[in-house]
């Protein structure tokens, strides 16, 4: 990979008995935004957090610009951003004291109002952190970790619990970084959230890398969904003959499961037009992180890699 910002290699993360991660190798180039997605319990925030330097590692190789990210801590600290998943900053400070407290703090040069703004938390400055909701607190989690333009930001399910404004809003903020160079990890449960901002996507799930690739090659692995509606007593045998799987549904619906989409449509389309049918409900899609996401559920294992 050219010019890698992370790499690791083999990680291995116990909790005493229960080992949480169990041998992960993923890299993440300069500039590019690395998803890390996964089942519940699948490893994630402990892969995270070792790639930050909280956690000990069990085994394997993990190096952040170049250096340990544990041992060398106090040189890579200023130069990276951690939004943890629960920031558990002081709730008695206002937005804008703790944001001049972070400042304070940081080695990084930053504008604060500017900041403050582009996450659309100039009307609650003066409003205690207590008395923020869930989705203005992420906000400012995202702002401090953005403060003074980290090279590298790990970005820990930036937009639970955000309204669908604010989360574009992170988005927009996110992309903006992205343009600017930032090296950026993130976790998260919004599979459309990992296909609108990520470049590569690993899928985790107890503790190993079950998918992982370029967003388009790994939805290109599954297959793609065609379906439409059909009335009672349809029989799929008069359905021409097609090179992916065919179910009909108890629903009404036939589906049709393929890695031909182009073809298998073309020849249902010339069926329905020469059989005089109109397709009601007619839906024909590329598979999405959904199916990718549901095929790992049910494996239980790797799928590709
Ligand atoms: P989620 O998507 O649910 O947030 P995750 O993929 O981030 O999950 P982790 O939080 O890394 O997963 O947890 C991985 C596994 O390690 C889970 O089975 C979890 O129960 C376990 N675990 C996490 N923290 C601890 C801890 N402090 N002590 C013991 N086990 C833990």
């Amino acid at each position: 990979m050219r010019d890698p910002v992370i790499q690791v290699e083999g990680l291995r993360c116990s909790y005493g008995d229960f080992e949480a991660v169990r041998g992960v190798d993923f890299e993440v180039a300069r500039g590019e935004l690395f998803g890390l997605l996964g089942t519940n319990g699948a490893g994630k925030t402990t892969t995270l957090e070792a790639v930050e330097g909280l956690r000990r590692t069990s085994g394997g190789v993990v190096r952040v610009l170049g250096a340990d990210p544990l041992a060398d801590r106090r040189a890579i600290r200023p130069r990276i951003g951690i939004m943890l998943q629960d920031s558990g900053f002081p709730a008695d400070l206002t937005v804008a004291e703790m944001v001049a407290f972070w400042r304070e703090t940081s080695s990084r040069t930053s504008d604060a109002d500017a900041a403050i703004e582009a996450l659309d938390l100039g009307h609650r400055r003066d409003v205690r952190i207590k008395q923020l909701s869930g989705g203005e607190r992420r906000r400012l989690d995202l702002l401090l970790a953005t403060l003074g333009g980290p090279e590298v930001l790990f970005l820990d399910e930036p937009t639970t619990g955000l309204d669908p404004e604010s989360r574009l809003r992170v988005w927009e903020v996110v992309r903006g970084l992205l343009a600017n160079g930032t090296t950026i990890v993130l976790t998260t449960h919004y599979l459309e959230e990992a296909e609108a901002l990520a470049e590569r996507i690993a899928i985790m799930h107890r503790g190993r890398i079950a998918v992982a690739g370029r967003v388009a090659d790994v939805l290109a692995r599954q297959p793609a969904r065609i379906g439409f509606d059909v009335p009672a007593g349809f029989d799929v045998g008069v359905l021409p003959m097609l090179s992916g799987d065919v179910v009909h549904e108890p629903s009404g619906r036939v589906e049709v499961r393929t890695a031909e989409l182009q073809r298998d449509l073309g020849d249902l389309l010339d069926w329905a037009r020469a059989d005089g049918r109109v397709l009601t409900g007619l839906r024909a899609n590329h598979a999405s992180l959904d199916d990718v996401f549901h095929a790992v559920r049910a494996d239980g294992k790797a799928v590709s890699r």
